[in-house]
């Protein structure tokens, strides 16, 4: 345990919750702010946004003992369903055993929240953070920005305030604190799936589906409740865009085009396509995320990335895992945590931010092409028989504990090495033959 100080973590979302939960653990007081109300409060619209959970995450929330929980409000998803013009194609994502785990996001949150309750954390919630005085850790809260504000002071500050953070936008207009924010040209909407009038799924449940379709694609994630939340990822200009789709009509007849075999299962598609907000996609990229021994960024607010290797959250927890490893190395040195902390998370923050940037073409393009499938036959066969020597890129990101600048790094020499077994000749009838194999060796050495 740590000498007791006095925290605020701003932001009472995924990772602010569970940072809570964690700080509580080292005996310190507590106090999370959220802008937002209580979301145990609110009624879900129907409509359930969920996430891909993979073990980066499990680890976080199995070493303060609440994996349990959620795994109970889970649903394990080993493979995609790869929806082509006309035939349903199924890609195991990982080993016999290996799944990624769909959650409501809302239903996460919640339970979160109350296990950081009961470990003693207190939440004030509809209570909007407008600044932060950094050298003194002391927080400005008020109804509106140019309203009259409340100064608490605390020891120490965290900003889990998301993307659009307000305790980063204090951090950057010091000097030598670096920022981007690139928007993808692409956006998304959400749509749903409801579940079968007896409660069950109406696609195969324990998939990741897709629909693959180059500049846009449609996927789909399973809820407890038999249902799936849809998201359709599609540009904002263009062609086939939401700007072209302007009426129930278009809306219909595009669907019926481009995703058959979802026409039957989204009943109340142009309804909640023109209810539903189409929103947008960030990359965003800070340093440094902390100043002195008082204030410390962690998940979103200090690295958005966009949604296409299922990895900010993971990645939020995973800052958790290392910020608690520091404490457990350095004990009172909150200087050398914080030090420590980013130095070691920045390069890896930045390779899941290049990870699922590409990952857009993977999914949106390559998972639907036979040349691609084949690659990734070919590896699989590979890497389940040496194992030590070949561990593929996706399982590096989504089943290990590997830094994610070295799964970029190693992806990359891995992927000029498939671009040359790719070349061989006739390897649609030779891929799983010892010839291949001998060529995977030779240029692995
Ligand atoms: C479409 C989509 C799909 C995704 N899918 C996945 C996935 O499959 N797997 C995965 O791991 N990740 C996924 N993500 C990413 C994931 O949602 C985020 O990484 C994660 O929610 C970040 O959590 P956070 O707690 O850091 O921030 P947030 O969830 O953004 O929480 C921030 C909290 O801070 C509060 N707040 C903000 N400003 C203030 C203020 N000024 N004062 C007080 N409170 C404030 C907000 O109300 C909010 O509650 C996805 C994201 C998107 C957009």
């Amino acid at each position: 345990m740590q000498t007791p100080l006095k925290i605020a973590v701003v932001g009472s979302g995924l990772v602010g919750s569970l940072l809570a939960i964690y700080l509580k653990r080292q005996g310190h007081t507590v106090h999370v702010f959220d802008r937002s109300p209580d979301i145990r409060n609110i009624q879900f619209s129907g409509r359930s946004i969920n996430l891909a959970m993979s073990t980066r995450g499990w680890k976080a929330v199995d070493e303060v003992g609440i994996g349990d929980e959620i795994r109970s409000i889970a649903i394990a998803m080993d493979k995609r369903a790869i929806h082509v013009s006309d035939a349903l194609k199924f890609q195991q994502y990982g080993k016999e055993g290996e799944s990624i785990y769909s959650i409501s996001r809302g239903t996460l949150n919640r339970k979160m929240i109350d296990l950081a309750e009961a470990a003693g954390a207190e939440f004030f919630f509809e209570q909007r953070i407008w600044d932060v005085s950094l050298a003194t850790a002391t927080l400005h809260i008020g109804e509106t920005e140019r309203g009259e504000w409340t100064d608490l002071k605390y020891d120490m500050v965290f900003g889990a305030d998301g993307a659009f953070s307000r305790i980063r936008h204090r951090m950057q207009r010091q000097s030598m604190f670096n920022y981007s924010q690139e928007f993808l040209n692409t956006g998304y909407k959400e749509l749903n799936i409801p579940a079968n009038a007896d409660g069950t799924h109406k696609l195969d449940k324990n998939s990741f589906h897709i629909w693959p379709r180059g500049e846009y694609m449609l996927i789909a994630l399973p809820n407890l409740d038999g249902s799936f939340t849809c998201t359709l990822f599609m540009p904002f200009e263009g062609e086939n865009s939401f700007a072209s789709l302007t009426d129930r009509k278009l809306v219909e007849d595009f669907f019926a085009k481009n995703f058959p075999d979802s026409i039957d299962v989204i009943p109340k598609l142009a309804e909640d396509f023109f209810k539903n907000p189409t929103s947008t996609l960030v990359t965003m990229k800070c340093y440094p995320w902390t100043f002195e021994d008082k204030v410390a960024l962690i998940g979103d607010a200090c690295h958005a990335i966009v949604p296409f290797y299922g990895q900010g959250m993971n990645a939020g927890f995973e800052d958790i895992t290392v910020l608690n490893e520091c404490i457990e190395k350095f004990g009172d040195d909150w200087t050398t945590i914080f030090a420590e902390y980013q130095k070691s998370r920045k390069p890896n923050a930045d390779a899941i931010a290049e990870l699922s940037w590409r990952n857009f073409m993977e999914m949106s393009s390559s998972v639907a092409d036979e040349k691609f499938l084949l690659q990734k036959k070919i590896e699989k066969r590979f890497s389940e028989k040496y194992p030590d020597k070949w561990l593929p890129l996706y399982s590096r990101v989504t089943f290990s504990h590997r830094p994610y600048s070295e799964a970029l790094a190693i992806g990359d020499k891995q992927k000029a090495i498939m671009d040359q077994v790719m070349q061989l000749d006739g390897i649609e009838n030779k891929w799983d033959s010892e010839e291949v194999e001998r060529k995977i060796f030779e240029y692995l050495s």
